[in-house]
Formats: C-alpha cells, sequence, structure tokens
C-alpha cells in the first residue's frame, strides 16, 4: 500500500469544519495585530510613569535622606513595576481573558484571572526588581562593560526560575498530580523507558482551571524537570495513539534539553539587546521627553529602557520564533522516531489548531509562528508514514 502524504494531511486538516478553520484564523490573525498594539500600549504606559513623575520625585527624596544607591534602585524598581502592572492591566485583561472567553478558549471567570494575574504579578515583580537591583548596581560599577554582566546575571536569574518553576511556582496556579495507574500511565512508562525520560516525571494537570486548549509541556532544568499533560487533552477525547504522539514529542523537549539551548540563546539576545538599549537611551530619554531623568544609571530611567525593549522586543520576534520553531521541529521528530504515531500525532496536532490557524502563508510563519504551522508538522507526520510503509513493504 501506498501513501500519499499530500492527500494524507488533506484529509487531516478537512477534519476541521470550515467555521473551526474560518474562527481559528481570525483567532490567530488577531492575534498578529496584538503584538503591535501591545507594544503601543508599552510605549503609552512607560511615557505615563515618565508624566507621573514618581520615579524621580522618589528617588530625590531618598537621596536627600542619604539613601544608598542600592536602596534607591530597589525601591523605584518596586514601585516602577507596580505602576506599570497597573497601567497595563486593562489591556491585559483584554487579550488574556476577555479575548479568550470571545473565542471559547477559556472559561475561567474573571475574578479568577484576576486572582492569578496579582499572584503571578507579585512574584515578578520580586524577582524582577531583585534582577534590577542587581543591573543597576553593574552599570555603576562596570559602567562601558554592563551590558555583558547584565546578561550574565540574567543567565543566572534565567537557569534559577526554570529550576524553581516546577517545584515553587506553578503548584500555585494548578494542581500537579503523576498519570494514575492504567492504560495510559502504561503508555507513557513504555515510552519513557525507550527514550530514557525518567517514568515518575508524567504528570496531568488542571489546565482546563485556565484554559481549554488541548496542550503539554516540559518545564523545569536538570533534577526538576517535568513532563505535564492538561487535562484537557482527556476531556477532548485523547485516545493512546495521540498520547503517545504528544508524550513523545515532549520527550523530545527532555531528551533534547531545549531549555537549556533556549537559556543560552536567550542570555546572548539579552546581551545584544542590552548593549542596544545602551546605545539608544539617551535618544529615547529624548523622545519620551523625560527631562527629570539622569542617565542611564538612573532607576528613574526604567520607563525609558523598557520602551527601547518594548521596541527590541518587537523587532526580535521573528528570531525567536524561528528558534522555537526549529525546536518544536526537533521535538516532533523524536516523537515520530521514538512513539511513531504519525496520526496519534496529527489528530493531536488538529485539536491544536483551534488556537494556531493551520495553514499560514510561509511570510505569516516565518514572522509570527512559534511552532510550525499545524499543516506542515501533519504533512511531515505523513511523510514519515509513508517512509515507514514502503520500508515495510521491502520488507
Ligand atoms: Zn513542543
Amino acid at each position: 500500500m501506498t501513501i500519499d502524504p499530500a492527500a494524507e494531511t488533506a484529509r487531516w486538516l478537512a477534519t476541521m469544519s470550515p467555521e473551526e478553520t474560518a474562527r481559528a484564523v481570525s483567532y490567530t490573525q488577531g492575534g498578529h495585530w496584538l503584538l503591535l498594539w501591545g507594544a503601543i500600549v508599552g510605549i503609552v504606559v512607560a511615557w505615563l510613569i515618565i508624566r507621573l513623575g514618581w520615579l524621580s520625585a522618589i528617588r530625590d527624596r531618598l537621596e536627600r535622606r542619604r539613601g544608598r544607591p542600592v536602596l534607591v534602585s530597589l525601591v523605584v524598581g518596586i514601585v516602577y513595576l507596580a505602576l506599570s502592572f497597573a497601567l497595563t492591566l486593562p489591556w491585559a485583561i483584554y487579550e488574556n481573558w476577555w479575548r479568550e472567553k470571545q473565542y471559547g478558549l477559556t472559561e475561567q471567570p474573571l475574578t479568577g484571572w484576576l486572582t492569578e494575574a496579582l499572584m503571578s504579578g507579585a512574584i515578578s515583580t520580586l524577582f524582577t526588581a531583585l534582577l534590577l537591583v542587581g543591573i543597576y548596581f553593574l552599570i555603576r560599577r562596570a559602567r562601558r562593560l554592563w551590558w555583558m554582566w547584565a546578561a550574565g546575571l540574567t543567565a543566572v536569574f534565567v537557569v534559577f526560575g526554570l529550576l524553581i518553576s516546577p517545584i515553587l511556582i506553578e503548584p500555585l496556579f494548578n494542581t500537579y498530580t503523576p498519570a494514575p495507574n492504567g492504560e495510559v500511565r502504561d503508555a507513557v512508562v513504555e515510552l519513557a523507558h525507550k527514550t530514557g525520560t525518567p517514568d515518575d516525571k508524567i504528570y496531568i494537570y488542571d489546565g482546563s482551571k485556565q484554559s481549554d486548549r488541548y496542550t503539554a509541556n516540559v518545564s523545569g532544568l536538570f533534577g526538576s524537570a517535568r513532563v505535564a499533560m492538561s487535562d484537557v487533552m482527556f476531556a477532548k477525547g485523547a485516545d493512546i495513539a495521540e498520547v503517545r504522539g504528544v508524550v513523545g514529542h515532549e520527550m523530545g523537549h527532555y531528551v533534547h534539553m531545549h531549555s537549556l539551548w533556549m537559556t543560552g540563546i536567550v542570555i546572548i539576545m539579552a546581551a545584544v539587546g542590552f548593549w542596544l538599549i545602551d546605545l539608544f537611551y539617551p535618544l529615547a530619554r529624548t523622545l519620551l521627553g523625560a527631562k527629570r531623568v539622569g542617565d542611564i544609571q538612573d532607576p528613574a530611567g526604567l520607563p525609558v529602557l523598557a520602551a527601547i525593549g518594548v521596541v527590541l522586543g518587537l523587532l526580535a520576534t521573528p528570531a525567536f520564533n524561528t528558534m522555537i520553531r526549529t525546536i518544536e521541529a526537533d521535538a516532533d521528530h523524536f516523537s515520530l522516531v521514538h512513539a511513531n504515531e504519525p496520526d496519534g500525532l496529527s489528530k493531536a496536532l488538529i485539536k491544536t489548531a483551534e488556537y494556531r490557524a493551520p495553514s499560514p502563508s510561509a511570510v505569516e510563519e516565518f514572522l509570527f509562528y512559534d511552532h510550525p504551522s499545524v499543516e506542515n508538522r501533519v504533512r511531515r507526520a505523513m511523510e514519515w508514514k509513508a517512509e515507514q510503509a514502503r520500508a515495510n513493504n521491502r520488507r
């Protein structure tokens, strides 16, 4: 029997109704625009905080009382982060809750969403404030090469965050339970032995609390790394072939240590980003009309740094997406080789197409997609299936 990968791919895509596909396209393309609007919101918030003048007022008052520079950067940093969170909140509610609700991708009540947003806001304020104290210390000490040192410090924070996330942070938001005994667990354990993944690190979490997205992930680093499947997978009727296909993909992330690679690349991007921030700081300060803000050593200039960061982040999106897409394609390949479930994987991929339109143009995929398009992923799975069939025929 010969298998035609193009026909098989078309057959999988046709399992989505035209309405479902149109909805996915509208959600996905609207999401591209959100990147631009989000950047504009970020710049407006930075400008507003400068106009308010609170940061320079706090800096002046602390310096008059002979506050040490470390204290100044800590207090100014916390006030800036809290202000920025509060001013961005309406946009965050629209983007991450209201819009998800409109598209039927979440059933979470607003109160639940807000509680979690405040919790994660508090955690990230704490960590970011400490990182900022460190960065301003480095700016004062290593004036010219501060951006290199700052990237190194960021690396320490990123690695620490990855390490503690599954142990201390994720359990605050969701309940993680080891996969219960039964068919699913047996299939996962078998695959774990085959791929050299620890079999006691496969969890199911109550992801349906926040989102109806069909999804699984790997988090943590070294000893804390684990694979977690959202209960949405099972609510949407995942069968054993699908579970094997999906978990095979996640094990690919684990075995190939993708988070470590990503961290390395993020650090290089951070170094370049800090260097560019250093370069553009005087210009951005003038453009934002920050007259009471001093040079880059001044923590009251945080909104200026943030505004440059927003623009750089937007420009770096295609590079960042391409990096993740490459890793995702590698994880799909790992799943095909080790789980060998091209149809199971495709069935799962089609369920993710509700929030990632399946067939974007090549340019759209390059610029905006952090996973290869579902059409391309399914086609590769079908090509794999065809190859296996040919190999079996020869045998
Ligand atoms: Zn992945």
